[in-house]
């Protein structure tokens, strides 16, 4: 057994308030499954230690924020180069969608080619920190692949429980990481209730990023990343940092890690948060406007990510929303297809549906004036296109066919740029 980092204070449930010490645990007893727990840290004491020029001779990855980070100093970290991932000014896409400044932040460079590998490295690290061998989840998409890379690179073995239709594709990813890949033969709440039996029954680490309190963690380091890289001279700090969001674990975490750079200095303020749902899965959208409780939803998108009708961290997301005065807002397929050629052929990014969500999602706010022209926005592209070909075969078209001939290829060309 290994002892967590000293600055980590203990836990604390984000309905009745009441603080647990760090442990195994997931929920608050006390509240049941809605009483999701959050990390404390003691501020103080990392403002002592983690300032701007202790962070110049760290390393340029997410545990550069180590004090941050509710884990063991003592576990080895995993080998591979996880945060950190570039930022990059886009001016003809700002162009395009309407804006004077637009940097896009892609996570889709990140081991598994999605932001999920920033959580499921904490959940590997936490399960040998507990003295576990084996981590499980359930699900069809990033966190399982994620999980399943992660726990390859540190030596733990993987469980994924996946329901009946899984696609074909994310199914092999799992499989070449060595993950014992179990099809449920049900539906996706069936899987989702069979690995967190399993997990109490067995002894496993259970990665459920919606309940777990230590993952989430792992995505803030992307909103720690945000507000050191404007804090070095690079630009102001954006108005606004877009995120897609399903379960509401990314955009959470982001909003956490804004608020814990101001409150160490690096920033002077938190930009708003603009939260995108596709709109045939908005539950949270639905909730942020109403001012009410979460009423589960249909999960009808093609941007398969975030394609979540039950989301179980939708309060943390929304807290994190409100106090950074940002907004949600939901956006059509149709919307996330645009924004996927846009980004790829303006921004030189090939995200994944839920990955650019976000870029569509900014484009829709401008033209409903929440985001005025004159200011700024960071979008974090969270997952790369080549997970889901599908889609992005939809947003593409077709190659053109030509003989193996000059001639006809200049004849092609007319047709098909005829005034150039
Ligand atoms: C998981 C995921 C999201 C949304 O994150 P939540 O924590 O579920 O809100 C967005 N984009 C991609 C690519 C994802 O894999």
């Amino acid at each position: 057994m290994y002892t967590p980092t000293k600055f980590l204070k203990g836990l604390s449930c984000n309905l009745c308030g009441t603080e647990y010490p760090h442990g195994n645990v997931f929920t608050c007893p006390r509240c049941g499954m809605q009483g999701i727990l959050d990390a404390q840290f003691d501020y103080d004491a990392v403002g002592e230690v983690m300032t701007t020029a202790a962070l110049e001779s760290r390393p340029l990855n997410q545990w550069r924020y180590m004090e941050l980070l509710p884990v063991s100093p003592e576990v080895p970290l995993p080998h591979l180069q996880i945060g950190w991932t570039p930022v990059y000014d886009v001016p003809r896409l700002a162009r395009e969608i309407g804006i004077r400044k637009l940097y896009l932040k892609d996570d889709g460079r990140n081991p598994t080619s999605s932001f999920k590998d920033r959580a499921s490295s904490i959940g590997v690290l936490k399960a040998i920190e507990f003295g576990l061998d084996t981590i499980a989840c359930a699900s069809t998409g990033n966190a399982a692949s994620s999980l399943a890379g992660l726990a390859a690179a540190v030596g733990l073995k993987s469980v994924i429980f996946i329901p009946d239709r899984a696609p074909e594709p994310k199914v092999t990813q799992l499989l070449i990481f060595g993950a014992t890949v179990l099809k449920v033969h049900g539906t996706y709440e069936d899987a989702f209730d069979l690995c967190r039996a399993a997990c109490e029954k067995f002894g496993w680490y259970n990665r459920n990023s919606g309940t777990n309190p230590y993952l989430v963690e792992g995505k803030k380091t992307a909103g720690l990343e945000i507000g050191e890289y404007f804090s070095r001279d690079r630009g102001a700090l954006p108005d606004w940092v877009v995120v897609s969001v399903g379960d509401g674990c990314t955009v959470g975490g982001i909003g956490k890690g804004l608020q814990e750079m101001r409150q160490l200095g690096f920033i002077e303020r938190v930009p708003r948060l603009l939260g995108v749902q596709a709109e045939g899965a908005r539950p949270i959208v639905e909730a942020f406007h109403s001012g009410k409780d979460l009423v589960p939803s249909s999960s009808d998108t093609l941007a398969d990510s975030i394609a979540v009708g039950t989301p179980r961290n939708w309060r943390r997301a929304i807290k994190q929303i409100r106090a950074s005065c940002g907004e949600m807002i939901a956006v059509t397929d149709g919307e996330i297809l645009d924004a996927m050629r846009m980004t790829a052929r303006l921004g030189g990014i090939f995200g994944e549906p839920a990955g650019v969500a976000g870029v569509a999602g900014l484009r829709r706010a401008i033209r409903g004036g929440i985001v005025k022209p004159d200011e700024s926005a960071i979008v974090v592209i969270t997952g790369n296109g080549l997970k889901d070909i599908a889609s992005a075969k939809e947003a593409a078209g077709e190659a053109f066919i030509v003989e193996p001939s000059l001639d006809e290829l200049e004849m092609l060309l007319k047709k098909i740029q005829p005034c150039s």
